[in-house]
């Protein structure tokens, strides 16, 4: 759980997912139920199956979803009481116009008229199909790119507001690789038969979306393959999600005229004057390899292919709120072809996920109104304070460390700022205008909203009270520029905080995630900066190396965890999240023995405290999962799989091995040279 360094991520749609439930009391009223168990399986064995393997048994994926578990079921109940918190605010039928009420209510109701949406059909973006096939020439096609930007389209890279990562109290403007319709630069570029086959499914569903415009099968098809063969050019250039994890070099802020030198066959001038912005002052170019290679790009791509390709990136940014057929071609691909979902999600959960992404702070506030109470956030701030400590008692009796770089390390600790629940400060929707009527007007106006609002943050301070997240979200995230953690109201439920569990069990849920967003601070991308969150190397050499091995023998050992079939986690690639989980789970013990005093706690249902402190764990990230949705996440999710999470990180952990008396010979023991002791 963290925020993706670029807004870019997020934005490619890589979700991750969450949790669990307050109302079904028969699960809930033990914190840890022994018949979601599988005692016949030993702890050593497979722990993932001992906790959770009754409950994986009895909880298939249902339909509509690529995964299920702790997470979903969270998710599943905060969309009831979203939708039960927008059916009264749409029962205030003399909310003023331009209120908030007002904007939630015409949003949601434009989005569920699917009268009015099947009878527009493609009209919605007609008036930009025509213009995108009078463009005469390259510049034009920048130009019109621009455009796009604007709309919410991203054709060929992202641009965004971001904070200088050297100078993180100031934002400035960003591009970012990007450009693909496929999930992956692997996806397009590896030779086995699995991607052969969803590279013909990609272009079978490129070629149904030309036809459903109109284009005849011919002309539909031949435009497909212009589109694939121009974004795998897109894809040879990229960076891979590995070398998109390495901060610096993803780092490279440069003057306009710099940029100019750099890749001159973009017309920089036009791009960033459409944009509306008049000086972009220093910009950061993320991978410089790929925007050097637009030089070619630019050069050879001829202006059928330039019209088919803009075609495309409007019709894919446009599926999801148009008529049914192409919400349905949509879906058919991404949703089943490549996550092997059966089921499309009712339209009401949608369109819900659209408003709460659109209009999500000022759902967020009606939200915490209702469901968030002021007790959680006492608890959360007095737990923060508790973990903070026991991280703090580690980093001093780190035996691998030099004192110089603990001194940094404690500074690091001490400046991590803390949100919880919800902002101080709501965001102000009042420029933004929501109409009754069309759903697709109405998504335009919050994508226009939202890219003004990042344009006009670009050469300004940085406000550090903003969220990257909604209070709805079951989620939490470390932002490495900010120094800071925060943890969303709708985390702080049941099974990662939970009321009435024993300290052991939330200690081990959402004691282990205030733990893990801590310890992103420290992990392999982290420690790269500094107390104010700037990239600036504060470690000695010597202790840069010794924490290189260590983290060797991390990235080993998720290397050699099979999750299906012949398929392996990457352990390059999660090695941040494996890092925090790890960090998290030894921070949050030690906080858990500190608050003990020495007393040993009577065991319930026969288990004793430290065992439920690891079994709180490892339930929090139980889960079903179809096994394309698994190989998808394997490429592109840079948090391991629930089952990997749950298998390697305690094994390296003396006191869970005690706990369950794992032993040499048991399926997932660690000898003690390949375990990792790192925070
Ligand atoms: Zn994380």
């Amino acid at each position: 759980m963290k925020k993706y360094f670029i807004t870019a991520v997020l934005l490619a749609g890589v979700v991750v997912f969450m949790s669990f439930n307050r109302g079904i009391k028969t699960e809930m009223n033990k914190a840890i139920e022994p018949k979601n168990m599988d005692t016949k399986v030993l702890p050593g064995d497979n722990f993932y199956e001992y906790v959770n393997g009754g409950w994986i048994k009895e909880h298939p994926v249902p339909a509509e979803y690529s995964q299920y578990g702790a997470f979903t079921i969270l998710y599943e109940e905060n969309q009831k009481k979203l939708r039960s918190l927008i059916k009264k605010v749409s029962a205030e039928e003399n909310a003023p116009k331009g209120s908030v009420a007002q904007k939630i209510r015409d949003f949601y109701n434009s989005g569920m008229d699917t009268v009015s949406i099947e009878k527009m059909g493609i009209k919605p973006i007609e008036e930009e199909l025509h213009k995108i096939s009078k463009l005469q020439n390259k510049k034009e096609v920048v130009a019109y790119m621009a455009t796009m930007q604007r709309r919410g389209v991203s054709p060929l890279f992202y641009f965004f507001a971001d904070a200088d990562q050297r100078n993180s109290s100031m934002e400035i403007a960003n591009l970012y690789q990007g450009g693909l319709g496929l999930p992956d630069v692997d996806y397009y570029l590896a030779t086995d038969e699995g991607s052969k086959k969803l590279r013909d499914a990609y272009v079978k569903h490129l070629t149904k979306m030309f036809i459903l415009k109109g284009e005849n099968k011919d002309i539909a098809a031949k435009k497909a393959a212009q589109v694939i063969a121009f974004e795998t050019k897109l894809a040879q250039v990229s960076f891979t999600r590995v070398e998109q994890r390495n901060p610096i070099k993803n780092y490279n802020k440069m003057s306009l005229a710099a940029l100019k030198d750099t890749v001159p066959g973009y017309d920089w001038d036009i791009f960033f004057k459409t944009l509306g912005l008049k000086n972009p002052g220093d910009i950061n170019v993320g991978q410089l390899r790929f925007f050097k290679g637009l030089n070619k790009l630019m050069e050879e791509t001829d202006m059928d292919t330039w019209k088919a390709y803009l075609t495309w990136n409007l019709m894919d940014a446009s599926a999801n709120y148009l008529s049914k057929d192409f919400v349905k071609q949509n879906f058919d691909f991404y949703g089943k072809t490549l996550s092997g979902q059966p089921k499309m999600q009712p339209r009401w959960k949608r369109v819900l996920g659209v408003v709460s992404g659109g209009l999500g702070e000022a759902l967020g506030q009606l939200y915490v109104e209702e469901y968030f109470p002021a007790s959680s956030k006492e608890r959360m701030v007095a737990l923060v304070n508790n973990l903070r400590t026991a991280f703090g008692q580690r980093i001093e009796k780190l035996d691998w460390m030099t004192d110089e770089t603990k001194t940094k390390a404690l500074e690091k600790l001490d400046a991590i700022t803390v949100k919880i629940g919800y902002p101080d400060k709501w965001r102000d929707y009042s420029k933004l205008e929501i109409v009754p009527g069309s759903y697709f007007d109405n998504i335009i106006a919050v994508r226009e909203f939202g890219f003004n609002r990042k344009l006009n943050k670009i050469g300004k301070p940085v406000d550090k009270a903003e969220w990257g997240m909604t209070p709805q979200t079951v989620n939490a995230y470390y932002n490495p520029s900010n120094n800071e953690i925060v943890f969303p109201a709708a985390i702080l439920q049941p099974p990662f905080f939970n009321p009435e569990a024993d300290d052991a069990v939330n200690y081990g849920a959402i004691g282990v995630v205030i733990g893990h967003e801590m310890t992103h601070g420290f992990d392999d991308q982290g420690r790269q900066y500094d107390k104010v969150g700037n990239l600036n190397d504060w470690w000695t050499e010597a202790d840069a190396k010794a924490f290189k091995e260590k983290t060797d023998k991390l990235v080993a050992l998720y290397n050699n965890y099979e999750v299906l079939d012949s398929l392996h986690v990457n352990g390059k690639l999660t090695l941040g999240e494996n890092i925090a989980d790890l960090g998290g789970l030894n921070i949050s013990y030690q906080a858990y023995q500190n608050s003990l005093h020495g007393k040993t706690p009577a065991p319930i249902d026969g288990l004793t405290a430290d065992q439920r402190f690891y079994m709180g764990y490892a339930q929090v990230w139980r889960q079903s999962i179809r096994p394309k949705a698994m190989a998808q996440r394997l490429k592109t999710d840079v948090h391991s799989p629930g089952e990997a999470r749950v298998n390697i990180p305690p094994f390296n952990i003396d006191a869970f091995i005690k706990a369950f008396n794992v032993k040499e010979g048991n399926k997932l023991y660690i000898p003690k040279d390949k375990r990792a002791y790192i925070w």
